[in-house]
């Protein structure tokens, strides 16, 4: 691919700072990490290609970005404090628990499940195709589900709701992916990829992938990022704009995984922003963001309450 070619607007003028050997790491560890995984996932014997495992390379995957935001730092403004880490984790542990719990139980999934069952579906040649190519269907099938959905979510209020406590983050960092109403991280979750029978390594590959591109679009870290992957993926420069402090910039790079999606239908804006986080960069507590989305009906309740509440005698 020739890197003249692609139009990556104002991307790529961050660089790293340091001797080759770092620049080296910092130039190549994420087509490197990408290859890995496909390899793992490719190769791995069945007893460690499983879920758990997964779960378990997910957490040591953003540790290993919280380290590498020590030694290649992007912004200093963005550097992590423990007050911050401790909101972090909360949302981890809930990402891993109780969203988890819920995707499995009322998400789309025993939907699709209950859907083919009725009717009787099977899709058997699914599991046939090549592991990568059935991989990279599902990342694609599911991100464009999210890519239409997290622009819903910029376009009509009520969704906006459930979505905009993740744009109150004020500083990015490789766990900030998990930060937001547990509504709206249930809902951006949703997809149809379990309508065909793909392996279920293949889902463990496509998690893996997505997992690493989600920690990398909110990661402190600066990379020498290739003009191909800038082209192709979702990175911190295009995240960083989507969560920049004027709203009308937070309207453009809705893709997930693959910034593609939003070359393809015109949102895409190669550029990038330091300043994050909406109203001027407020912090939302974790009260508010839990709260955020009934905000409207709790307003609503307390004026019919006022407006119904029967009048104090005059003593
Ligand atoms: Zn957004
Ligand atoms: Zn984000």
């Amino acid at each position: 691919m020739a890197g003249a070619a692609l139009n990556i607007g104002n991307l790529g003028k961050i660089e790293v700072e340091g001797g080759p050997v770092k620049q080296f790491i910092f130039t190549h560890f994420q087509p490197a990490v990408l290859l890995a995984m496909i390899l793992f996932w490719s190769l791995a014997p069945d007893s460690i290609a499983k879920a758990s495992v997964a779960v378990g390379i997910g957490i040591a995957f953003k540790v290993i970005c919280l380290g590498l935001e020590w030694v290649s730092e992007r912004h200093a403004s963005w550097r992590l404090t423990w007050k911050e880490l401790a909101t972090d984790v909360f949302y981890v542990a809930i990402s891993y628990t109780l969203v988890k719990f819920a995707a499995k139980h009322i998400g789309s999934k025993p939907a699709v499940d209950a859907i083919k069952h009725y009717f009787d579906i099977h899709t058997p040649w699914a599991a046939h195709m090549p592991l990568l190519l059935q991989a990279l269907l599902l990342m694609l099938i599911f991100d464009f589900g999210q890519y239409w959905m997290h622009r819903a979510m910029h376009n009509w209020y009520p969704l906006w709701l459930t979505h905009a406590p993740h744009h109150y983050i004020t500083q990015m960092n490789a766990l900030k992916g998990a930060i937001g109403n547990p509504i709206e991280i249930f809902l951006i979750g949703l997809g149809i990829g379990g309508f065909f029978d793909f392996l279920p390594r293949a889902a463990l590959l496509a998690g893996a992938v997505s997992m690493a591109i989600g920690a990398y679009t909110h990661a402190n870290i600066r990379f020498n990022t290739p003009r191909w992957w800038l082209y192709l993926f979702n990175t911190i420069e295009h995240h960083s704009l989507h969560h920049s402090q004027d709203y009308e910039s937070t309207r453009c790079n809705y893709a997930g995984t693959f910034i593609f999606i939003d070359r393809i239908f015109g949102t895409c804006v190669d550029d990038e922003s330091e300043l994050v986080g909406q109203e001027g960069g407020r912090r939302m507590s974790i009260r508010e963001q839990m709260l955020y989305p009934f905000l409207p009906l709790i307003d609503k309740f307390q004026t019919w309450r006022d407006r119904t509440a029967m009048p104090v005698p005059a003593e």
